[in-house]
């Protein structure tokens, strides 16, 4: 059994955006040398998340118009210190982390599936783990 760290970075210039990360994931499982198991990436920061979905252009606005319109509220109290509390309310309940299966050195995703963050608090530059385990 082998295990395999490291981490890769996005970055975001919006507020709220959408992007997908699978090519930097894929790199790090092609490095890893690892051919069947699981990868587990896990983001470090409290207003960002991770989804699995498809990268479609109607799609990414979608869902960064439902994020904004979904978790904003006039009356915050965190909004009192740093003006980010629908950022870590949506970074709460959308998760921050993403376990993927791995077949014959790959990731085993369906034919649309793609790995999205999604930045909450942007821009900013964020900071994912990547642990892939298995056998070579
Ligand atoms: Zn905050």
């Amino acid at each position: 059994m082998e295990i395999y760290s490291s981490r890769i970075h996005v970055e975001s210039e919006g507020r709220v955006e959408l992007r997908d990360v699978t090519g930097q994931v894929q790199a790090k499982l092609r490095e890893s040398g690892i051919r069947d198991g699981v990868l587990f990436l896990f983001s470090l920061h409290t207003t960002n998340s991770l989804i699995l979905n498809e990268d479609e252009p109607g799609l990414v606005q979608d869902v960064e118009r439902w994020v904004k319109e979904a978790f904003s509220r006039p009356d915050y109290r965190h909004d009192r210190i740093d003006r980010n509390a629908a950022a870590h309310i949506a970074a709460s309940i959308i998760r921050n982390a993403l376990v993927l299966p791995v077949e014959n050195g790959e990731l085993a995703l369906g034919t649309w599936q793609r790995i999205l963050h999604l930045e909450l608090d942007g821009p900013r530059r964020r900071t994912l783990v990547v642990k892939v385990v298995g056998v070579k």
